[in-house]
């Protein structure tokens, strides 16, 4: 809900070539990783090549949605709109069940409630758009 403190109005993603699965699984509700075949890795952000061994040999999955934080902050003033109108807000990294850390915020809490090592589960922003992309925004919020 805009306006409403820890609540944001997100700028809409762009899904390129390589993001696409990421987005469109949001839009979803299901966050979507990418895991290798070659080595196992998992990795986010989605890349077109597995960032530890270089293989092309890729898989989308959905993932747990489960984390926690690993670190945060709160932002208190920023001028620029949308996220003007949502101060307090948290910016966090969130370290998922699966590995990669996500930079992402942390919504539905009193941002003075966020601690690190808190349990988190994903939850999609779908802002209205006029492309008919079915995309959403992840974030998280206490498990
Ligand atoms: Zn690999």
């Amino acid at each position: 809900m805009p306006g409403m403190p820890g609540e944001l109005r997100h700028p809409l993603p762009y899904a390129s070539w390589e993001t696409r699965g990421y987005w469109e699984g949001a839009g979803r509700g299901e966050l979507v990783l990418q895991r290798c075949g070659a080595c196992g890795s998992v990795q986010h952000k989605p890349r077109a090549i597995c960032a530890t061994c270089l293989s092309d040999d890729l898989e989308h999955f959905v993932a747990s949605g489960r984390g926690e934080v690993h670190t945060y902050t709160v932002t208190n003033q920023n001028q620029q709109l949308p996220f003007r109108d949502s101060c307090p807000y948290v910016l966090a990294y969130v370290e998922l069940e699966e590995g990669p850390r996500l930079l992402t915020n942390v919504v539905g809490v009193d941002p003075a409630e966020v601690r690190i090592g808190q349990a988190v589960v994903a939850d999609y922003w779908a802002g209205e758009r006029e492309d008919g992309e079915a995309i959403a925004v992840p974030r998280f919020r206490p498990a």
